[in-house]
């Protein structure tokens, strides 16, 4: 190693060290991180000329520097610890001048004679002497590091998410740090004085500094997989300019630079990429969430709806009965016998009722269905009849439009188990429905025994519909492409009742229709166990 690859190091760290502190100035974590890498650098600097044999003053000098810079340095990796992730420094004074109090008095001893008293040259290698307040020095140290790491870890187990994860990477750049240069740099030279592992110590150093300084900047948008490509591609550059400036020939060095710099930039780019990929990723999450908000703020309202609906319905059902009691006890004379004129407006008052009774009762049916309050009582019955005894009901009306309802029982059984009341509806408003959407033709009703069930169809040649209206038709307040313009009156609830009811039945419903103009087909299916 030269002196030129340890000034490029400690140059990077500073430049490094200086950007964090530029992204925000005003950040006491952000400084103290600048400072931090001042401190690292000029220990870098200091005990890498301490390994050179000068003469033994200028080496003993070097030496005791070098103690002094990691005490300071032990002292900022607490502070940074300590400040990491908030904005200000908050420690109580008391705290605060106890340890620069103590700080003062170990680089005090550090750079005493306590420490080392002179240096001599061992096979050309500067042996320092080492004396009693080395001891001091090392304890200092030791606990320094401990509590630096104990004030992280604790902040780890208490802090969430993005801070969480920040301190985690803190946490483990200065366990790797530390371990690192003990391990191969400090052992080494103190038992065999050997130097080999000297030249990584910037790169432990750039590490630390490193993961922490993206941990720093990148505080909301802490990313593993970022931080790492990052470092990644940091090192990969730091170790080609290093092998091109220790390359022998000036053109050795200049293409070794052009390679650095060409994997600088291609590395910028992958960065570039991964983080815009992460930013995508954090921001589908983000929607994700406000839909799922949205979500349960519209099931509320539709929950808040239904009832409203519930209240309004029971509201004006009894009104409505009472009206419809009153017409005919009309009717019937009992107010004195009506004229030819009042039967007639008693029709058409009855009717209009009838249509309110019969939108009110929907509505009902829904809130129950929604509330999860519809009763069911199932019994065996014969379907069959039950066809009969609708399309009976049905008929006038049909024959008042001149249309034919066609209707041929089959042979055989078709009892079933069913809530009676409930196919009844359903029936009722197909054929219903059949009536009200068509002006010509017949409404061809028919029951046959299918798939281990019984299927109940309603074929009409009227309006019909397209495929958008086929896909849509059972929902709730769903009223077709096909009825738009037309002038008849409706909710869209009628069929998502039916829906529902058959649902209840394990059964299935459909609609098909080979095109507008051209009739439709409604039906049902429910099994027969
Ligand atoms: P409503 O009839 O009150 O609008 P429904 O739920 O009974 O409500 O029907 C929903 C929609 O289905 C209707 O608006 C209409 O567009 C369509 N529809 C139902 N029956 C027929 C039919 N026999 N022919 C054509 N379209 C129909």
């Amino acid at each position: 190693m030269n002196v030129a690859i340890l000034a490029v190091s400690i140059l990077l760290n500073i430049l490094f060290g200086g950007y964090v502190f530029a992204q925000n100035k005003k950040n006491a974590t952000n400084i103290i991180f600048f400072i931090l890498s001042f401190v690292i650098s000029i220990w870098l600097g200091i005990f890498y000329l301490s390994l050179v044999p000068f003469s033994s003053t200028v080496n003993l000098v070097l030496v005791r520097l070098s103690l002094l810079f990691a005490v300071i340095m032990t002292l900022f990796f607490y502070f940074l610890a300590w400040v990491v992730p908030q904005e200000k420094f908050v420690m109580k004074k008391i705290h605060f001048f106890f340890i620069v109090f103590i700080t003062c008095l170990v680089a005090g001893i550090a750079f005493s004679p306590l420490s080392f008293q002179s240096v001599a040259f061992i096979n050309g290698f500067p042996t320092p002497a080492p004396g009693p307040g080395l001891a001091v020095f090392g304890l200092y140290v030791i606990v320094g590091a401990m509590a630096t790491l104990v004030i992280l870890g604790k902040k780890i187990t208490t802090r969430k998410g993005d801070q969480k994860r920040q301190l985690i990477a803190i946490l483990a750049g200065f366990l790797l740090m530390y371990i690192l240069l003990i391990g191969t740099v400090f052992l080494p030279v103190a038992l065999f004085q050997n130097t080999m592992f000297v030249p990584f110590s910037p790169f432990y150093a750039l590490l630390f500094l490193l993961l922490t300084g993206v941990a720093i900047l990148k505080y909301h948008l802490f990313d593993v997989r970022i931080v790492a490509t990052e470092i990644m591609v940091s090192v990969l550059v730091v170790l080609l300019l290093f092998e091109g400036l220790t390359s022998g020939s000036i053109r050795e060095v200049l293409f070794k630079l052009f390679m650095a710099t060409v994997v600088g930039f291609l590395g910028i780019a992958v960065v570039r990429s991964v983080y815009r990929e992460v930013k995508q990723r954090e921001e589908v999450t983000h929607l994700a969430e406000s839909l799922e908000q949205a979500n349960l703020r519209l099931q509320e309202l539709d929950k808040q709806k239904t009832e409203f609906l519930s209240i309004a319905s029971h509201q004006l059902r009894t009104p409505l009965s009472i009206i419809k009691g009153y017409i005919e006890l009309i009717e019937d004379g009992a107010y004195g016998k009506p004229t030819q004129k009042l039967r007639e407006t008693l029709r058409d008052m009855d009717m209009s009722n009838e249509r309110l009774i019969h939108l009110v009762d929907d509505f009902l049916d829904v809130s129950r269905i929604e509330q999860g309050r519809t009763k069911f009582n199932f019994a065996p019955h014969d379907m069959s009849a039950l066809v009969t005894d609708v399309a009976d009901e049905l008929r006038a009306r049909a024959e008042g439009k001149g249309l034919a309802i066609v209707w041929n029982p089959p042979k055989g059984v078709s009892e079933i188990r069913m809530d009676e009341e409930k196919v009844r509806h359903v029936i009722f408003n197909f054929i219903d429905n059949a009536i009200k959407y068509s002006d010509a033709g017949d409404i061809a009703v028919s029951l046959a025994l299918e798939r281990g069930g019984m299927a109940v169809r309603v074929r009409d040649n009227g309006i019909g519909f397209g495929k958008v209206d086929e896909a849509n038709f059972y929902q709730k307040f769903y009223r077709g492409e096909n009825v738009k313009g037309v002038s008849v009156e409706g909710t869209g609830l009628g069929l998502y009742v039916c829906k529902k009811f058959i649902e209840a039945h394990q059964g299935e419903v459909w609609a098909k229709s080979p095109g507008a103009g051209k009739g439709s087909e409604f039906g049902f299916w429910v099994p027969v166990k």
